[in-house]
């Protein structure tokens, strides 16, 4: 199959909904991340998401509306608790899934058998007119190949899937470049799966209580089932070793610089990179958690492309705001290899 490059325009998005409707599948620029859509209402187009990415099949899909109304509209859920009502208001158009009770439409394979669906309205213009244009609910997961770093551009998309999927709209960069907050209201109090561009603190500011699941600041027992299936895969791993390093400043540098070899990088702070003397990635200044978040899947993909490094030092993001979803991502890179340097 030919991937169509598209352009973000109203002619392109045009043809794009066009194979939305008829079964394909569309790589879609979203705020988070480029998500790979087809029809939600549709179980062959949702199927063909699976084989494309190599996706496992038990890992449910994320049903993306352009409006509130699109739920009731199609059907989508069984009932809207006040508190969805209220994470709609202050986040929705923007990087938050809600977990509702599925409602009768929604074929299985997007819910992986689950009862429960995930829904989310982005806050990205091509993505809210594809779906208009389409006049469809669209299933729609990272658009890159399973295992691989959620995609930030439309070329890490074609590195991924080219070939393996109908089209992608070039809609340039995305904003958070994290993928979004998922958050469960089929229990009370709500239950936070992944952390996201939507931190705990905004949740809990509106909705009260949020508790957080096992499985997003620690590893899995093996046989342990995470209410987010996507919780127990590998992910965002590249194939050099990735370690993180729980340090201070002073110590990260040296440790780091006792180890010089051409095969070890740093993922480190603007402020480290004048000191280190190894290959290194910065997420951007220390204090500024949205950047590490923008730069985080960009980086991963950049040290995939460079086949000198082996190990891999970063920094150890602390788990407030969005540093939780920074570090969610980063220790399941690194394999949940932490190095504490602070215990002596
Ligand atoms: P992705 O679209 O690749 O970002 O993955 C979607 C994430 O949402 C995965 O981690 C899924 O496991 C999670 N998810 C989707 N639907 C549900 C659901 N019904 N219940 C719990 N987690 C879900
Ligand atoms: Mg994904």
């Amino acid at each position: 199959m030919k991937t169509l490059l598209l352009k973000d325009n109203e002619q392109d998005i045009l043809k794009a909904a066009e194979i939305l409707k008829n079964g394909g599948l569309v790589g879609m620029p979203t705020e988070t991340v480029y998500g790979l859509g087809a029809n939600a209402l549709n179980p062959q187009a949702v199927a063909k998401i699976f084989k494309a990415k190599g996706r496992p099949m038990d890992n449910p899909l994320i049903v993306h509306i352009s409006c509130f109304e699109d739920i009731e509209k199609f059907n989508l859920v069984s009932e809207i608790p006040d508190k969805a009502k209220i994470l709609a208001e202050n986040f929705w158009p923007g990087p938050i899934t809600v977990i509702l009770k599925k409602g009768s439409l929604v074929p299985d394979e997007v819910s992986a058998g689950l009862d429960t669906v995930a829904i989310r309205y982005p806050n990205h213009k091509t993505a809210n007119k594809l779906i208009k244009m389409a006049e469809l609910p669209i299933a729609a997961p990272s658009a890159n190949l399973s295992g691989s770093p959620s995609p930030t551009t439309a070329q890490h998309v074609i590195n991924d899937l080219n070939g393996r999927i109908d089209a992608v709209i070039d809609g340039g960069i995305c904003d958070v470049g994290l993928e979004s907050t998922v958050i469960t209201l089929a229990q009370d109090p709500p239950k936070l799966l992944r952390p996201g561009g939507i931190t705990l603190e905004m949740l809990e500011s509106v909705i009260g209580k949020v508790l957080v699941d096992n499985a997003v600041l620690n590893k899995l027992e093996d046989n342990a089932k995470p209410a987010s299936p996507g919780m127990k895969y590998k992910h965002y791993s590249p194939k050099a070793n990735v370690i993180i390093l729980k340090a201070n400043d002073e110590d990260f540098v040296d440790f780091i610089n006792c180890n010089k070899s051409e095969e070890i990088a740093a993922i480190c702070y603007d402020e480290d990179t004048a000191k280190l003397n190894v290959k290194k990635y910065s997420l951007g200044k220390k204090e500024d958690l949205e950047k590490h978040a923008h730069n985080l899947f960009e980086i991963l993909r950049e040290i995939d492309l460079n086949k000198t490094i082996k190990t891999v030092y970063s920094r150890c993001p602390e788990t407030k705001g969005v540093g939780m979803a920074v570090y969610n991502r980063l220790i399941r890179a690194a394999g949940f290899e932490v190095k504490n340097l602070e215990k002596s």
